[in-house]
């Protein structure tokens, strides 16, 4: 069975096309700039060179015909009639609380996603739009959604209510939702599988830690908390997003700075967390480098991020009473070795140690605890596209 995993931006389109006999990428690849002067397709076959296909894209449906195209091209394509397509698996950020699980897209489905939009302004319509584009292009192919929120679903009450009057939550559904739950699913399942045991035996703390990050408690195989909150601006510090703050903080910023509520916001999403406190870049390598030749800000900033994940993963192992396993993936996550040990420094007391030379590998499924250690921590490559394919081929 072939499945086309889709994800939609605003004026993007990324793909993959799998193989699930082998879960083996046969192509995959993006679409820029939909909708706007100079739209370009990036294709890369599974055996072949990228190339790059210069055409205008006046919207998805025009973006998705030309990803068809390069798939079924006899020069670069990989399969040769798009008949060999038997589903289609979107990413959709917001499920609200209308999906506990991915879904077949029908008409229902679609109102509901449509419902969630206020809750995603930015990402919900995109992926709306998306969907809609493949369902003109390929009407007889199944449609899966697969959302990020939906994992976190299973979080208790007490877990996922903010202690403001119920009216807020009963009236505007304002409660934690939880996100990067797909990639949360997915790597505390094969950490069950490294481990060799079932999952619903499992206390997993999952550590997704990239541009935007957040720390996951999975007991059993289900979410029972996660530190993203209503939006994903909550929870640990991230590149540019401040985490969590004082409330009271934002009406103080706006006063004091004669700005809007909406500039305040501006202000914690896209200039605060990292590149705020070092005031240099939100990208980790920059800091390092910068920490390496004596900023002292850039030094803090990683401090902070550090601290902040230590902190959740604490309170996660009380909120779970143990812990089996820590999985750190992402960006940051897979890749910064320093990072992974200055975040488990200080819990070698609850049974966490790392071994110094395992840890070193980047970018791999690993174990990176020492023989002793009570928790094992582990490094696994996320890989959010096969779990949107795996979801999609369960259901279809
Ligand atoms: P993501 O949002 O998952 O792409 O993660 C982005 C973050 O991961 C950035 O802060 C990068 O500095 C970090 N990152 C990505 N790749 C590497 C790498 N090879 N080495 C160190 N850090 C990396």
């Amino acid at each position: 069975m072939k499945i086309l995993v889709i994800n939609a931006g605003s004026s993007s389109l990324k793909y993959q096309l799998f193989d699930m006999a082998d879960r083996k990428v046969l192509a995959k690849g993006l679409c820029e700039r939909i909708g706007i002067d100079g739209s370009r397709l990036k294709h890369k076959p599974l055996n072949s060179d990228e190339i790059i296909i210069d055409k205008e894209m006046k919207n998805h449906a025009q973006a998705i015909q030309i990803v068809i195209e390069a798939l079924t091209s006899p020069e670069y394509g990989v399969i040769s009639d798009m008949s060999e397509i038997s589903a289609v698996g979107h990413r959709v950020v917001h499920g609200g609380e209308f999906f506990k699980s991915s879904v077949v897209i029908d008409e229902d489905v679609k109102k509901a996603i449509e419902e969630c939009v206020s809750l995603a302004p930015l990402h919900n319509p995109p992926n709306l739009i998306g969907i809609k584009a493949c369902e003109e292009i390929m009407p007889n192919v199944k449609q899966v959604a697969v959302f990020d929120t939906a994992f976190h679903q299973t979080m208790p009450k007490k877990a996922f209510l903010y202690a403001l009057p119920m009216e807020m939550y009963k009236k505007h559904k304002i409660r934690k939702y939880g996100f990067h739950g797909t990639s949360h699913k997915y790597v505390a399942q094969r950490a069950a599988d490294i481990l060799g045991k079932p999952i619903e035996e499992l206390k997993i703390i999952t550590c997704h830690l990239g541009n935007g990050s957040s720390v996951t408690a999975v007991d059993g195989g289900k979410s029972v908390d996660t530190s993203m909150g209503f939006t994903p601006l909550d929870g640990i510090i991230m590149g540019t997003r401040c985490g969590t703050i004082d409330p009271a903080i934002v009406e103080f910023i706006a006063q004091k700075e004669g700005i809007s509520l909406s500039e305040v916001n501006d202000i914690l999403n896209k200039k605060s967390g990292v590149l705020g406190i070092s005031g240099i870049s939100s990208d980790f390598r920059d800091l390092e480098n910068a920490a390496n030749e004596g900023n002292e800000d850039a030094a803090l900033a990683l401090d902070m991020f550090a601290y902040s994940v230590t902190q959740y993963i604490g309170r996660y192992m009380a909120a779970m009473g143990g812990c089996d396993a820590i999985v750190f993936t992402a960006g940051i996550g897979e890749n910064n070795s320093k990072m992974r040990k200055k975040i488990v420094k200080t819990l070698e007391f609850a049974g966490v140690k790392i071994d110094e030379e395992k840890n070193k590998i980047r970018g791999q499924e690993i174990d990176i605890s020492t023989d002793d250690a009570k928790i094992r921590t582990l490094v696994i490559p996320t890989n959010e596209e096969l779990m949107i394919a795996l979801e999609t081929e369960k259901l279809v």
